[in-house]
């Protein structure tokens, strides 16, 4: 086959296509289709984010685009004529600008050893307590696979029923079990400790919906936005209160935001970053690839205003851990300085902060 030159020759005089690019191409032929295509290019769209290799290397390659997944040959052919001659991408509108691929953000975090080596931990997972599909010990044996100190297990509190959200005996249950799984780790002689911790559901006034006693013995505290995420009007007064919450010390996906969906929530972010560094919080990159939330432009804020930031996957299966490469890379393209990413912090250290900041009260 010729095509190997010739579509080198051809990127190299057009440009190259990002994988984000193609992406946004898929998203956008989506919406020209009708019947079970809008779907195929939608999911086809999400996946491109996290194809590990750039589909324009692998046609540069003369490899098939079939070994990305999710692409069988209809797509490939479609991408490859894009690849071939890539049309002019203006526009791109807002609930889907800002987004990292995963092939980018590896680039990027190889170019940057020093940066991606100081990771020590995930701090938002679910399990089957709520709407993960992993168990505590499989979350933490893949987490102990990357080489982690430690994860925090974040399923959803009791308000959100919908994501099958815990109440406080279930919460009781699974900090048993986590003893347990540590127990076990460290017979094994594991790297990882799992943390006690929770995704709690906050209503629009900022509110949590657990007893604060049960919260209080946790490791660490996560409270996030569910509900009423695609209000127009400015949404500093709920994002100051949910930062003032006494029993979380992160708050979760600040934005709402979900790719292709929804932009997520308005507001003055440079006062609730403000709010957060004030007293000592840390607001959170998801690094969901749907949500990448903080998103760079915010994170920008986030790092003139000096707040702690904190990783998390969001990861509903214990393969989704790889997520965490899209928010590494977000804070060093936005230059949140090492010290106030709460990730990289020895695990002693993560705890002494949680305890500094409840002291607060
Ligand atoms: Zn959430």
């Amino acid at each position: 086959m010729k095509g190997n030159n010739r579509s080198t020759t051809v990127a190299r005089s057009f440009g190259v296509l990002s994988n984000a690019d193609i992406a946004e191409l898929l998203a956008r032929q989506a919406k020209e289709e009708s019947g079970i295509l809008i779907r195929a290019y939608r999911r086809a769209a999400r996946s491109a984010f996290l194809w590990p290799e750039q589909a324009a290397d692998l046609i540069a390659n003369n490899r098939p685009l079939t070994e990305l997944h999710g692409i069988g040959p209809f797509m490939e052919k479609r991408i490859r004529t894009w690849i071939e001659k890539p049309p002019t991408l203006r526009n791109v509108p807002p609930d889907r600008r800002d987004f990292l691929a995963l092939a980018d953000a590896r680039k990027l975090l190889k170019q940057n050893p020093k940066w991606a080596g100081q990771l020590r931990g995930d701090l938002q997972m679910h399990t089957r307590y709520s709407d993960g599909s992993g168990t505590i010990r499989e979350m933490a044996n893949a987490a102990n696979e990357r080489g982690y100190e430690y994860i925090g297990i974040t399923d959803h509190s009791k308000g959100l029923k919908i994501a099958g959200g815990i109440d406080e005996a279930r919460l009781q249950k699974q900090m048993e079990e986590i003893a347990r799984t540590n127990a076990a780790l460290g017979r094994k002689r594991a790297s990882v400790t799992v943390l006690c911790s929770l995704e709690m559901n906050l209503n629009p006034r900022g509110e949590g919906d657990m007893d604060p006693k049960a919260l209080a013995r946790l490791d660490i505290v996560l409270g996030s936005f569910h509900s009423q995420l695609r209000k127009k009007e400015d949404q500093t007064k709920r994002y100051v209160a949910a930062i003032r919450n006494r029993d979380i010390q992160v708050l979760g996906h600040p934005r709402g935001r979900i790719y292709n969906y929804r932009l997520g929530l308005k507001a003055d972010w440079a006062r609730v970053f403000a709010a957060a560094r004030k007293i000592d919080k840390a607001v959170e990159i998801d690094c969901y690839p749907d949500r990448q939330d903080l998103n760079l432009s915010l994170l920008k804020i986030a790092r003139r205003e000096g707040v702690r930031v904190s990783l998390g996957t969001d990861a509903h299966h214990p393969w989704q851990l790889e997520f965490i490469e899209l928010g590494v890379a977000a804070a060093l393209k936005a230059k949140i300085p090492a010290d106030r990413v709460i990730n990289f912090m020895p695990l002693s250290e993560l705890k002494r902060w949680v305890k500094t900041v409840r002291s607060r009260r």
